[in-house]
């Protein structure tokens, strides 16, 4: 099986968010499609693979963050022959894509999300098939293999082919302009579904898969998976505290959300002192993952809260 990494030029930038074309003999698969914007340049490396719309198998996005699955339905319309597979729990909103259109306009504001996302076409309920925890699909001369990972969000899998495994959000975000002082990765726990105890659970799934190497969706192969475990389940016993501290100070609404961004940052800028990082040239697409993590957090609490008065 042969994977290409595809820069999606996500935010018009290099080296924020993946997509991978897998091939393995007459048959190809895509995993994560990013936005609409995304879809001409995955048409393209097929292209350059010498391999027709017609003999992609599969569509496969990781989880429905629409910098994963934003492009699926343009994708799924010039590929005719292709499944679209996902996590049960995504299944449903690639069909009717409404409520994930209006969560993430809530997150983003009506004009940046249409200037990220434009408009998202929802994909046909016969092309859709939902994999279960473990669940196999042939591919080439092989087989993928689903797990489910939740911590990040509670629709996401990963897949297991050939020596690695597509991680999605669930192993880090770890941008190729940061990598210079040793491995700089952080955990993503941007709204809704943050949870910190399943996040850690999901790593360690990771790493008992017996991959090799990761391909993470922001941003690109890695192989120092221990590593990187490590480095994650040490933040996400910060994030687990954050949360904790958060929930018993009894901060509400805007307090509430202004206590975690900062609290956040502070986490962050922690991590890049220890790297060293300081002036690099990646440091402003933190403030984006700065603000989704903070507004996750703050989310987290305020489930907690829902689930104790109820
Ligand atoms: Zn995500």
């Amino acid at each position: 099986m042969d994977v290409r990494t595809l820069d999606c030029n996500y935010t018009e930038e290099e080296g924020v968010a993946a997509a991978y074309l897998l091939v393995d003999h007459d048959e190809a698969a895509f995993v994560e499609t990013n936005t609409n914007h995304a879809v001409p340049r995955l048409l393209r490396a097929l292209e350059d693979a010498h391999l027709a719309p017609e003999q992609v198998r599969y569509v496969i996005c990781t989880h429905i963050h629409l910098d994963h699955a934003g492009g699926a339905g343009l994708l799924m319309d010039a590929c005719p022959e292709a499944r679209l597979l996902l996590h049960p729990r995504a299944a449903p909103h690639a069909i009717d894509p409404s409520r994930i259109v209006a969560g993430a306009t809530a997150v983003y504001g009506e004009r940046r999300f249409a200037e990220l996302y434009g408009a998202i076409r929802p994909v046909a309920e016969t092309r859709v098939d939902a994999l279960d925890d473990d669940a196999t699909v042939p591919f080439g001369q092989g087989e993928l293999r689903f797990l489910h990972t939740r911590g990040h969000a509670n629709h996401h899998f990963c897949v297991r082919a050939g020596d690695g495994i597509f991680t999605g959000d669930s192993f880090g975000i770890a941008y190729p302009g940061l990598q210079t002082r040793g491995r700089f990765v952080f955990p993503s726990t941007t709204p809704t579904d943050f949870d910190a105890e399943a996040a850690h659970a999901s790593v360690d799934r990771i790493l008992a898969s017996g991959a090799e190497r990761a391909w993470l969706t922001h941003f690109g192969e890695v192989r120092d998976l221990e590593a990187i475990a490590g480095e994650l389940h040490r933040q996400l016993d910060d994030y687990a505290t954050l949360v904790e501290e958060a929930d018993t100070s009894g901060r509400e609404g805007d307090a509430l959300e202004a206590f975690c961004g900062e609290r956040v940052g502070a986490l962050f800028a922690a991590e890049l002192d220890r790297h060293g990082l300081g002036s690099s040239a990646f440091l402003h697409l933190l403030d984006i993952d700065i603000d989704l993590n903070g507004q996750g957090v703050a989310f987290a609490v305020k489930k907690r809260r829902f689930k104790r008065a109820h």
